[in-house]
């Protein structure tokens, strides 16, 4: 009996087991073909903000030139680094919200500070207020190396993963305070400062290279701030210019106690 039985049994579960499998395999066709084609829409969103926003010059601002800052944001997806609910607002002019009380900045911000540093192929960019990962990722086709802090733990964790989930294999991501810049991989060619300060670190003016470049906004927290450019000479440490560029508003940068 079980002679006979056991060769149908196994006809059967093979077909079971075929058929669960091509189902599976449709599944994730679909799932995929479903995937490319959200993300292909999302293309032609991300480029109308980059037309209308950043080098249209909306809300009288200066209109964004750089070609290849221009091509990074045509490029990142900023939809893969909004909370899932708000990801039908990810191209807005404006910013969003993050959770843990911080925001994803506004796209011409970003740019704009973007801009400001002036990245080039063979430059080491260190930022400071990881948030979404969404500047760390602009930055990462941009430049060799970014290195990125972030002083609230699962925002640091979760961007870390987005990033190396998105392939952005040149971004080291560090859960700190970012007041102290990270000295063991500077002298940095650019540094970008995503949160307000009251003055500038002092520790990332000296991790910043002769003729480096440092964005940072400067004022009260929950105010307008300034946003300020920060650039180093040959002449020391004391050798800096600093330039008023606009003004901004930024969460603020939090100390070592109150990020935790
Ligand atoms: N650049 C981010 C947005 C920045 S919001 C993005 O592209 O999404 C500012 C971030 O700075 C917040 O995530 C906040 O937690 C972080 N932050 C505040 N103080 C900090 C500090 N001292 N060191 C590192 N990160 C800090």
């Amino acid at each position: 009996m079980s002679r006979l039985s056991e060769p149908r049994s196994i006809t059967l579960e093979s077909c079971s087991t075929l058929g669960l499998r091509f189902a599976l395999v449709l599944f994730t066709f679909v799932v995929v073909l479903f995937a490319q084609d959200h993300d292909e829409n999302f293309r032609k969103v991300r480029e109308d903000m980059v037309r209308t926003q950043l080098a249209g010059g909306s809300w009288g601002v200066e209109a964004l030139r750089d070609p290849r800052v221009l091509g990074a944001f045509r490029e990142v997806p900023r939809h893969r680094f909004v909370p899932d609910a708000l990801v039908r607002h990810a191209y807005e002019d404006r910013p969003l919200p993050i959770g843990y009380g911080q925001t994803i900045s506004q796209p011409y911000i970003v740019a704009k500070m973007t801009e400001l540093i002036e990245p080039k192929k063979d430059h080491r960019a260190l930022e400071i207020g990881t948030g979404s990962g969404y500047q760390a990722a602009i930055l990462s086709r941009l430049v060799t190396d970014v290195y990125t802090i972030e002083i609230i733990e699962p925002l640091g964790v979760a961007a870390r993963e987005r990033l190396a989930g998105l392939g952005h294999r040149n971004v080291e991501v560090r859960v700190g305070d970012g007041y102290y810049g990270w000295p063991e991989k500077a002298p940095f060619d650019c540094i970008v400062v995503t949160a307000a300060a009251d003055h500038i670190p002092p520790p990332l003016i000296e991790q910043l290279k002769p003729g480096g470049r440092l964005v940072v906004p400067i004022g009260n927290p929950f105010q307008t701030q300034r946003l300020m450019l920060v650039t180093k000479g040959n002449k020391g440490p004391r050798d800096i210019r600093v330039r008023d560029i606009m003004p901004v508003r930024f969460v603020p940068l939090l100390s070592g106690s109150s990020g935790q």
